[in-house]
């Protein structure tokens, strides 16, 4: 079988899908280990028996719906190359929208060796970023899920990021006496009932990441009334939430008593990410 006619092959298999063709691109290029410019390059190049097998079985998986991020086993978030597993949750490009902030708010501080707290961490993707950036900050991420920590602490390592380091917590619990110029948290914030749970991709990542109880703020209630002991005189408190969560977070930490309260939207154009301070 040469390249292009398995992308067609592929394409076909995957119609009705949400996007049969990037994707089999996607997955084709990772099983030869060159990039998707190469598919374009060598279109009459053929697979071998192994690469054509491993190619029908990753269109297979994706066909029942599996997500790439989890057949091909990494996903890009920021600049980065990230690993994946089912243990968390597919680093989304919306949740770069926190990163951007944190980075404005960050580059406004008099020192650069800020202390940073990422809370429920999974792949790491938002702490990774951070610690890249942000040379000369130390990143703490955590996460209730023990393989979310080893999958961090090996998306550190191959992403040769060395001021960050991943423990497990549940939330604040592995952290006393520790505090922090910034903690971010893109925490499981969907309704428990809701029915997009039952669509796509999500249907496939772990529901402790995604769900937090009836209106989807347990976890955002319960790190907003910790985070105070654990914060700096000054410091950044940011969460990333539902489309429709965005007046209820920016409530939430003006009755905890944070200033400077604000929420941004994604690209989608939607509430997504609210900051607040704490004096
Ligand atoms: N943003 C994710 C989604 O819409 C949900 C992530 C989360 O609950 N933290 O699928």
């Amino acid at each position: 079988m040469r390249i292009n006619n398995a992308l067609t092959w592929a394409a076909e298999q995957l119609e009705g899908g949400e996007s049969p063709s990037i994707d089999a691109k996607v997955m084709l290029a990772n099983i030869l280990g060159k990039s998707q410019t190469y598919l374009f390059t060598w279109p009459d190049k053929t697979l071998d028996a192994a690469q054509k097998a491993q190619f029908e079985a990753d269109v297979a998986k994706r066909k029942r719906g599996e997500p790439v991020a989890y057949i091909i086993g990494k996903r890009d978030f920021w600049t980065l190359s990230l690993f994946t597993s089912p243990d968390t949750l597919i680093p989304r490009p919306d949740t770069e929208v926190l990163v951007e902030q944190v980075l404005n708010w960050a580059n406004q501080q008099s020192s650069a060796s800020l202390s940073i707290c990422d809370l429920g961490t999974g792949t790491g993707a938002i702490a990774l970023a951070l610690a890249s950036e942000l040379p000369e900050a130390s990143v703490t991420g955590v996460d209730y899920q023990v393989g979310a920590v080893k999958l961090a602490t090996r998306n550190a390592q191959a992403n040769s990021i060395a001021n960050a380091h991943f423990v497990q917590s549940d939330w604040f619990s592995a952290l006393a006496c520790q505090t922090f110029d910034i903690i971010v948290s893109n925490p499981p914030y969907i309704e428990e009932s809701s029915p997009y749970l039952n669509e796509g991709d999500v249907r496939f990542e772990p529901k402790t990441a995604l769900t937090s109880g009836s209106d989807g703020l347990d976890d955002i209630k319960h790190i907003i009334n910790s985070a105070p002991q654990y914060l700096n005189k000054g410091a950044l408190l940011v969460f990333e939430h539902g489309f429709d969560q965005g007046a209820a977070v920016n409530a939430l930490l003006a009755d905890a008593g944070f200033v400077d309260v604000k929420t941004v939207k994604d690209y989608g154009d939607n509430d997504r990410v609210t900051l607040g301070q704490w004096q």
